[in-house]
């Protein structure tokens, strides 16, 4: 069998495949990354900040450019053995019930053909597989197995805004993060020293490459690193009979496979698929539907930062995020908009990305006065993220470059993407309700950013549903239009719930690797 992309999704398959005696083969256009070359390690961590997560600025062999258009700056992800994960700041919740039943619960988007339950078992195995920490009894939330290490401390940070919240009767919890707290699985504590989304030099955030890969390496999986898939080829039937890619010396081979995975997140994966032509599937792979690239979808996103005349140290202790409030998650029309978001209590940066705005991108002045307001910023901002449901919408796409190609002359990716009026709306509530928040907590001057135009959470782009004339993918992640391919990753939500999306990409990503092997009859 054959897994395109080594990121959350593609190791999580891989591993379960392995386990269940199916032979698979990896293949990434990346390489494994040395815990030492991260720029975590460097003094230039912070200007490094603003490179890093972007594959147009990096420009290594093994990214490709992604171009925009409409509102979106850019896209951020990395092409690397562990995908994006390797930067993902780690915080790691899951879909509410209701995420699962937009369109019966409130009229928009899309019901998913699965329902919470169908995939709590596959949560709760790639808890422990990744390693996360946590505090079960949420009260808001389905009940989960214990967490598999302790929650991160909360610090003077956590602890001052949680005042805040309970000042306002809201409701908020510790979160879930997927850094361990607790030497887990040969892994060591996290040392809290904060440079997470460079990279943890220690191996403490639970990214795939040293979570999934080195049990699947050990248990016979392959893993073949610099092969960058350019299409994915037919047989006469117009089924899948493996992909065609080039080596990192740019020689051309093909892979045959009884079934193919695409894992290669909510832009890769249209993009492979799209240019995956054949006289099948002249608009693409299993693309009948004409909805393989379209409703992307990115989450609604803004920032605040609350100023305290005390010391809250937010560059102290991991990133992910302290705790979370979904006060205003379900919809309620009395606001104006539908569904909601989440609040994300954040930690900070160092100096430096304090100085150029911090996480409001609000740069402090430069010249005489820069000591003083330095003095009264750096160490004493409590960020806040505003994260909202963000809809599908047909228009919100990933196409094909038609002017611009990778290292490999292999078309690139374009994303356009506008926020919907909805968006907007559910910003300004939550920026409000954001104020007053550190307001009760104690703020002395509160300072919101705009709306994000930028990509970090990448979804809906081979949309899962029962009707194949208006999705991509069964409730099994199955194309509806090749029986033995599959599509697990961000592209196959149909919604976008206000979560950051990497538990529920794992999750899936179980489910469909026993759903293959369910279904071995079909193709051994
Ligand atoms: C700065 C940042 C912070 C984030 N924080 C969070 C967070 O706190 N919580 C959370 O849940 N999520 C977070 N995310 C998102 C998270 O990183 C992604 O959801 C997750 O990595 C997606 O996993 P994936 O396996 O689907 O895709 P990826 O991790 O992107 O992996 C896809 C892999 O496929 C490979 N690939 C693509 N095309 C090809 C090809 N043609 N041939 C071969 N290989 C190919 C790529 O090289 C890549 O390694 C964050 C993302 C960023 C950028
Ligand atoms: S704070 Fe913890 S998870 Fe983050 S980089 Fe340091 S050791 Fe790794």
């Amino acid at each position: 069998m054959l897994v395109i992309g080594s990121g959350p999704a593609g190791s999580a398959v891989t591993k379960r495949l392995t386990d269940l005696g199916a032979k698979v083969v990896c293949l990434e256009q990346g390489d494994w990354v040395r815990p030492g070359k991260y720029p975590s390690e460097r003094a230039n961590w912070e200007t490094e900040l603003r490179r890093y997560f972007y594959p147009n600025v990096r420009r290594l062999p093994e990214d490709y450019p992604v171009t925009t258009g409409g509102e979106l700056r850019a896209v951020q992800m990395a092409n690397a053995v562990g995908g994006t994960s390797i930067h993902y700041t780690a915080h790691f919740p899951r879909f509410r019930p209701s995420d699962f039943r937009v369109r019966s619960l409130d009229g928009v988007a899309a019901d998913w053909p699965i329902r919470y339950q169908d995939l709590e078992p596959y949560y709760d195995v790639n808890d422990r597989e990744m390693g996360v920490s946590g505090l079960n009894g949420d009260p808001q939330n389905p009940p989960r197995s214990p967490r598999p290490t302790p929650p991160l401390p909360l610090g003077v940070l956590g602890e001052t805004i949680a005042r805040g919240f309970d000042k306002l009767g809201w409701y908020w919890w510790v979160a879930d993060n997927a850094i361990v707290s607790h030497i887990y699985d040969g892994r060591p504590a996290c040392m809290s020293h904060g440079k997470c989304t460079l990279g943890c030099p220690i191996g403490s955030k639970s990214s795939a490459d040293v979570t999934y890969w080195p049990k699947a390496l050990r248990k016979g999986a392959v893993l073949r690193t610099r092969s960058r898939v350019r299409e994915i080829t037919v047989n006469s039937e117009g089924g899948v009979r493996g992909a065609i890619y080039y080596d990192q010396n740019g020689q051309l081979h093909e892979q045959l496979a009884s079934v193919v995975v695409i894992s290669c997140n909510g832009v890769g994966t249209p993009r492979l698929l799209l240019n995956s032509k054949s006289k099948f599937f002249p608009h693409g792979l299993a693309n009948s539907s004409g909805m393989v690239g379209r409703n992307f979808m990115m989450h609604a996103t803004a920032s605040l930062e609350g100023i305290f005349d005390q010391r809250m140290n937010g560059y102290e202790g991991a990133r992910g995020a302290v705790a979370f409030s979904q006060q205003f998650y379900e919809t309620d029309l009395n606001r104006g908009f539908v569904r909601g978001y989440t609040f994300q209590v954040a930690r900070t940066y160092g100096p430096v990305h304090e100085a150029w705005g911090g996480i409001v991108g609000a740069p402090l002045p430069w010249g005489g006065r820069h000591h003083e307001a330095m003095r009264k910023r750096f160490a004493h901002v409590i960020p806040l993220i505003v994260q909202g449901e963000d809809l599908p919408d047909e228009n919100n796409r990933v196409e094909l470059d038609p002017d611009v190609e990778d290292s490999n002359g292999i078309p690139a990716a374009r994303v356009v993407y506008r926020n919907g009026d909805n968006n907007r709306k559910l910003i300004e509530h939550g920026l409000a309700m954001g104020r007053n928040l550190l307001e009760a907590s104690g703020a002395v001057e509160v300072r919101n950013g705009a709306i994000v135009v930028e990509a970090s959470h990448l979804m809906g782009t081979a949309r899962m549903g029962d009707d194949a004339r208006r999705s991509v993918v069964d409730a099994w992640n199955r194309a509806h239009d090749v029986k033995n391919l599959f599509i697990v990753d961000g592209s196959s939500f149909a919604t976008s719930s206000s979560v950051n999306p990497t538990s529920t990409i794992g999750a899936l990503a179980l489910r469909t690797a026993d759903g293959i092997w369910g279904r071995r009859h079909e193709w051994s």
